[in-house]
């Protein structure tokens, strides 16, 4: 008899290096993929069986723990842990940093509830009341159900049921786990599509069949259907029993009018996930995901990036909508590209993935003409919608009177639409009522004292605030250098402002300020919306969640108040991301049967975004970008990585980042940029550095890194963040 314990590895979600190794003993039967309890040093913590096999460690055999427990719990599907040890490797993150992601989930792991259902015992006498009977008639098949729903399929109070329980003849079941969610109906019939969605639907759909690894990308103007096509997918995907689907959209919260319409296509709500769900929300998700019997699995997901870490059993297709934006970029801890982990997941789950989008990112166009993914093209808006009518407005002729942010051409618009009774939005990336605060005597600005910017005044609540670490204070009464009084000024604007420009001008108004500040909760956000889509504001003012896909049909004029913002810094994909904005925004403009309008204030009228939007050619921008990229050798076409180096001493960050850059490889065809102070050089009371390293396509980089890094002793207190492919360079 083998009674010798086996040495296995385990993998704590704890960011450490990997996973450790312990001895199970010969009568605990574990699997790879298994919760178990290790000690580690003093603690007992919850792991996963990494490898039942491990080639060897480096510790002998006599010095280690056992295994103390294995959790009486579903094993974590291969699937998942294949799709972790890439994501540790791709972003040089600790394998351990990644797990926790997709298990410290609070309380997904308890033990789901245990509920008592009733079934009819086999043998009933053969004489019945008449409502016993009524009961009786009223079974589906030997399904077991709650007193509650045998009372309201038979129509009889639960006092008769009750009854029945203690007469014998109804038998209670303990069934354990929350109730299953309702399966979403394949069968239901969507909206007749046009040829165009048609056919678009009939490739994708065949791409569903096929059944193998494929990414395409869904490109469509605003408006065109790519929704309603890639529907038809899902619906593809859902007739295979118990087959799941996972959708990717940027923001969840924003995305009340698309749950809706995905209950009005398939008669039941997706599984909802973010980071904002209740831990009895996240426990039913997760063990339904997990669960074997097809029939209660849970089947569609849609999610915020995290989702990838969900333990599908059967993923069949990955939809990611939006797929240019940026948000899908997680910019702490492990910091990864979720459109980009969505593609590896469909590769090593061998699904398609769709990729969709107005304004697809460079990365995906290029791909998509290299022909690496398919190509599907939506030209034309539903019914009779027509694309908006794009006009610059030139500030440097059109001046603005001082305080004042609307133009006389863009005033004029507004007064003509709104004399229409149709609906008007000014768009303008910046919370808040002013960027900056300063003294008119002194010149003092009012900064934030945990990091290097300025405070964003929120006059609603009479309060400065800073947008990267949430410090907040009273505006104060003098300047806090000078102490002169009733000298502090309000520079720039924000919505608040705006709105207050506009109100004073359009006293009539109804004005609504839409801005992630403004929105309490996703139910605020749907009822702000309602009132839109029923018209009961006239004019919007709004930062980029307008921008998320909402369709107001009486919206025909589109405002930008200031197109160049975002266009500066040292940020490659700068002119790109504020052209995929810009362009999202302008396609809110209508998208029903009104044709619509859209104006850009700016004083850079020529540059190639503003000339891009205006003369429709989004293509000819793209292409000039790539070849800019490309002679820069920076991502697609060469790789890109960021390293911050940050701690509260400023010595011993400076002195680490040096250090770092000393040691810094000397491969031919990468190259070390930095350390420089970053441009937040103080976040959150921390000082920051910054080194950047490019690299030639060919070179593998993460080896080239992990070798460097594992090479460099850090000061204490100090911390590395890696960065592969950066999107954020503050
Ligand atoms: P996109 O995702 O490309 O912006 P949507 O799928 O949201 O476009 O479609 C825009 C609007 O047009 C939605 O209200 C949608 O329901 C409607 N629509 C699109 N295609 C059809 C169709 N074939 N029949 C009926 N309504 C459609
Ligand atoms: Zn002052
Ligand atoms: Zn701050």
């Amino acid at each position: 008899m083998g009674c010798d314990p086996v040495q296995i590895q385990v993998l704590l979600p704890l960011p450490l290096s990997g996973p450790f190794d312990y001895l199970a003993a010969a009568d605990m039967p574990l699997r790879a993929g298994d919760f178990v309890t290790v000690p580690l040093g003093s603690r007992t913590l919850q792991g996963v069986v990494w490898d039942m096999s491990p080639k060897k460690s480096n510790i002998a055999a006599e010095k280690l723990k056992f295994v103390l427990e294995k959790r009486d719990l579903p094993a974590l599907p291969s699937s998942l842990r294949q799709f972790i040890d890439w994501v540790a490797a791709y972003t040089l993150s600790p394998p351990g940093a990644v797990l926790k992601m997709a298990v410290s989930v609070p309380r997904a792991f308890d033990k789901p509830k245990t509920r008592t259902l009733y079934r009819l015992s086999p043998d009933l006498p053969g004489k019945l009341t008449e409502s016993r009977g009524a009961v009786v008639k009223a079974a589906i098949s030997d399904m077991p159900l709650s007193l509650k729903d045998w009372a309201e399929l038979a129509n009889v109070g639960q006092g008769v049921l009750r009854g029945m329980v203690k007469a014998g003849q109804m038998a209670p079941v303990e069934i354990i786990g929350d109730s299953p969610y309702a399966a979403p109906d394949a069968a239901l019939i969507g909206p007749r599509l046009s040829p165009e969605q048609q056919q678009a639907a009939e490739h994708l759909t065949q791409m569903v069949r096929a059944d193998q690894f494929k990414p395409v990308l869904l490109e469509g103007i605003t408006g065109s259907g790519k929704t309603e096509v890639y529907f038809e997918a899902i619906a593809e995907a859902l007739k295979e029993d118990g087959a799941q689907i996972l959708v990717l959209l940027p923001e969840i919260a924003l995305t009340a009018q698309w749950l809706d319409r995905f209950e009005a296509q398939f008669g039941a709500p997706p599984v909802v996930w973010h980071s904002e769900l209740t831990p009895v929300q996240r426990r039913r998700a997760w063990w339904a995901l997990r669960e074997d019997n097809p029939e209660r699995r849970a089947r569609v997901v849609v999610g915020a990036r995290s989702a990838l870490f969900l333990p599908f059993v059967d993923l069949k297709l990955i939809v990611v909508d939006e797929e240019h934006s940026a948000t899908f970029k997680q910019e702490d801890g492990v910091m990864y590209q979720g459109r980009d982990m969505a593609v590896v997941r469909a590769m090593q789950t061998a699904c398609p993935v769709i990729l969709a989008s107005a304004t697809p990112s460079l990365e995906t166009i290029l791909n998509a003409q290299a022909g690496k993914y398919d190509w599907l093209y939506l030209g034309e808006r539903h019914g009779t919608a027509i694309l908006p009518d794009m006009k610059v407005i030139d500030l440097r002729a059109e001046k603005l009177k001082s305080g004042t942010w609307l133009s006389d051409p863009l005033r004029a618009a507004l007064t003509q639409n709104l004399a229409r009774g149709e609906q008007s939005l000014l768009y303008l990336n910046r919370r808040g009522y002013a960027p900056l605060t300063l003294c008119r005597t002194c010149g003092h600005r009012m900064e934030c004292p945990h990091c290097s910017a300025w405070l964003v005044e929120h006059r609603k609540g009479g309060r400065l605030s800073c947008h990267h670490c949430g410090f907040s204070c009273a505006m104060p009464k003098t300047c806090p250098e000078c102490d002169s009084t009733g000298s502090m000024v309000a520079c720039g604007p924000g919505v608040e402002r705006v709105a207050e420009e506009a109100q004073a001008l359009f006293p009539e108004a109804r004005i609504a300020v839409m801005a992630s500040d403004e929105i309490a909760s996703p139910a605020d956000l749907r009822q702000m919306i309602t009132r839109i889509a029923d018209h009961e504001v006239d004019l919007i003012i709004g930062t980029q969640i307008v921008t998320k896909g909402h369709h107001f049909p009486m919206l025909t004029l589109v405002g930008v108040v200031d197109a160049d913002l975002g266009l500066g810094g040292g940020d490659p994909r700068a002119a790109e991301r504020t052209w995929q904005q810009l362009e999202q925004v302008a396609g809110r403009a209508g998208r029903a049967d009104h044709p619509g309008q859209v104006l850009f204030q700016t004083y850079m009228p020529d540059h190639p975004v503003l000339a891009a939007l205006v003369s429709g050619d989004g293509q000819a921008f793209l292409e000039q970008e790539a070849q800019d990229r490309e002679q820069q050798n920076l991502p697609p076409f060469g790789k890109l990585a960021a390293i911050i180096i940050s701690g509260k001493d400023f010595n011993a960050t400076a002195k680490t980042a040096r250090h770092l850059a000393a040691l810094a490889p000397k491969n031919s065809g990468i190259t070390v940029l930095g350390p420089v102070p970053a441009p937040m050089a103080f976040l959150r009371g921390k000082h920051r550095f910054r080194l950047l390293i490019k690299a030639d396509k060919q070179v593998k980089l993460q080896k080239s890194m992990a070798d460097w890094l594992n090479s460099c002793a850090l000061e204490r207190g100090v911390t590395l963040q890696v960065d592969i492919d950066p999107y954020s360079f503050f």
